[in-house]
């Protein structure tokens, strides 16, 4: 194993996802948090995507609905380090047509290290941390070939 780091401007990339149960629970998050939200990049998975982009006034980069291959696009784009954040509301109580890449988003996420929030407390926490508008180096372990 070698460490490599991910570097993280002040600018935060950052990705919004909600299954639909928890959709409007993001939604009210993100109004509440409107005003730091706007200072950063954000993209999302399509229907979440759009709604936070017509709620928020706000540029969202919107990649293919989650059961079509969001999550997967959301995870390709954090391997190539191109994410700094997921806020990703999954659903506990229901299964979802495309849980394996539920699974495999997370796992990425884990991965490469990037903070991940799947409740709003952890959400809040994460958003009001002095690190959002700071430059950070998130250590990234990775398989030597
Ligand atoms: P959606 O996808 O934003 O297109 O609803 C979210 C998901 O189910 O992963």
């Amino acid at each position: 194993m070698t460490l490599g780091a991910l570097a993280m401007r002040p600018r935060k990339r950052i990705a919004l996802i909600a299954h639909d149960h928890r959709k409007l629970d993001l939604v009210e998050w993100a109004r509440f948090n409107r005003e730091v939200l706007s200072g950063h990049e954000l993209c999302a998975t399509g229907t979440t995507g759009g709604i936070l982009a017509e709620e928020l006034t706000l540029d969202v980069h919107r990649f293919r609905s989650g059961p079509l291959g969001g999550d997967q696009q959301i995870g390709a784009k954090i391997a190539e380090g191109e994410i700094d954040l997921l806020i990703f509301f999954w659903d506990p109580l229901e299964p979802q047509p495309h849980d394996v890449d539920v699974k495999a988003l997370l796992r990425i996420a884990v991965v490469y290290n990037i903070p991940v929030a799947c409740n709003r407390s952890s959400a809040d926490f994460l958003i009001s941390s002095p690190l959002l508008q700071e430059e950070y180096q998130a250590s990234v372990a990775a398989v030597a070939d």
